[in-house]
């Protein structure tokens, strides 16, 4: 792919989820273009954003429309081709070459195969979410310790075929935990106490399980990623600057993890900052830049002031719409190659440089950091 004059390969997507499989109504179709949980405020529309002016202008003529075409002729073309077809059109164009796909959300999603499949026969690998193993290993346990043990059974089970774990500490209590690895007598407690006062299916939110999970996902030596800066009002967006992880991620050094910070905004600097002085601590670009458009080259400007070229890795955080595979892609894609081309233009940067930058963000920092 080929955008004003620097090549950028086909990218390795290190962050993202399943699509819809079946229909969506134009509510639900809405709904994903945005963070918030509930619907639009009277008289505007979620289609009035970056995010959706985005849509319409790189997926109309992916399904045949003219580029800005109105959401409703959108939602209609969509409604004609089906959710199959249209998602097979969308990823198909996406450029995407591996899919890390998340798998800890629930609903009607593709599989990583059916997503991968989809993508035009990409390659697939798994990212999975650690609070998710601990809520299926409380459901089947029939006791504490049986918890303790399946979980620990799970995590390095997962170990064995997954890319990498993630963490949504962040959205569960905020990246303000003790740093300390907690000690087993403290994880025994706190397992306790959840257990006996749970019910099947609920949510694990306790703070010396999450940090648990942690230094048993660190201990296995995969990536493991941290939900960081904005997302949906779950979160406390002040508890989730990546910075709040400082001290963790001097406590987690010695073990050889490897730390990623996904999504970042507004922090996506702070993020930036860590990568820049540990060895062991990566950025992403991912959902900063589909949720700010036509504004994203000026985001990723600033991911690339202080983030050392080998430690930024391009994901596009999509989730339910084929469409953020191809928004996500396209705005990296040309954010990139429009700043490296200015760079270069100015006489700051050789062209060589940039070409070799452009693969390293776009797929080799993730093919090393994920070892694939
Ligand atoms: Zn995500």
């Amino acid at each position: 792919m080929t955008v004003a004059a620097v090549r950028i390969p086909p990218l390795v997507d290190h962050h993202c989820h399943g699509v819809a499989r079946s229909a969506l109504s134009d509510e639900a179709f809405e709904a994903f273009l945005t963070e918030s949980d509930a619907p639009a405020a009277p008289g505007t529309s979620f289609f009035d954003t970056q995010l959706g002016f985005a849509v319409r202008r790189w997926c109309g003529p992916l399904l045949g429309l003219a580029p800005h075409c109105a959401p409703g002729d959108y939602l209609e073309r969509r409604r004609e081709l089906g959710p199959a077809e249209s998602a097979g059109r969308l990823l198909g164009a996406c450029g995407i070459a591996d899919f890390l796909v998340d798998t800890g959300l629930t609903g009607d999603l593709t599989s990583p195969g059916e997503l991968a499949a989809a993508g035009g026969g990409a390659a697939w690998h798994e990212i999975v979410r650690l609070e998710h193993l601990a809520e299926g290993a409380a459901d089947a346990a029939g006791s504490l310790y049986g918890f303790l043990d399946s979980l620990a059974a799970s995590v390095r089970e997962s170990a064995r075929t997954a890319a990498g774990f993630k963490s949504v500490a962040g959205y569960r209590h905020g990246l303000d935990l003790d740093p300390a690895r907690p000690g087993s007598g403290e994880v025994r407690a706190a397992a306790d106490r959840w257990l006996a006062g749970r019910t099947a299916g609920e949510r694990l939110a306790d703070p010396v399980l999450l940090r648990h999970l942690l230094w048993s996902a660190a201990d296995t030596g995969l990536p493991l990623q941290f939900h960081t800066g904005f997302g949906d009002p779950d979160l406390r967006l002040h508890r989730c600057d990546p910075l709040l992880l400082t001290d963790f991620v001097k406590a987690v050094r010695p073990t050889g993890c490897t730390v990623v910070l996904l999504h970042g905004y507004p922090y996506h600097r702070n993020a930036g900052y860590l990568a820049a002085v540990f060895p062991h601590v990566y950025a992403d670009v991912g959902l900063s830049l589909s949720h700010t458009g036509a504004r994203a080259e000026a985001v990723l400007a600033e991911m690339l002031e202080l983030t050392p070229f080998g430690k930024l890795l391009f994901s596009t955080d999509a989730y339910g719409l084929p469409e953020l595979y191809v928004v996500g892609a396209e705005l990296f894609r040309r954010a990139l190659a429009r700043l490296l081309a200015g760079w270069v233009g100015e006489g700051a940067w050789a062209a060589g440089d940039a070409e070799r930058v452009a693969a390293m963000v776009a797929a080799d920092n993730a093919r090393r950091v994920y070892r694939l």
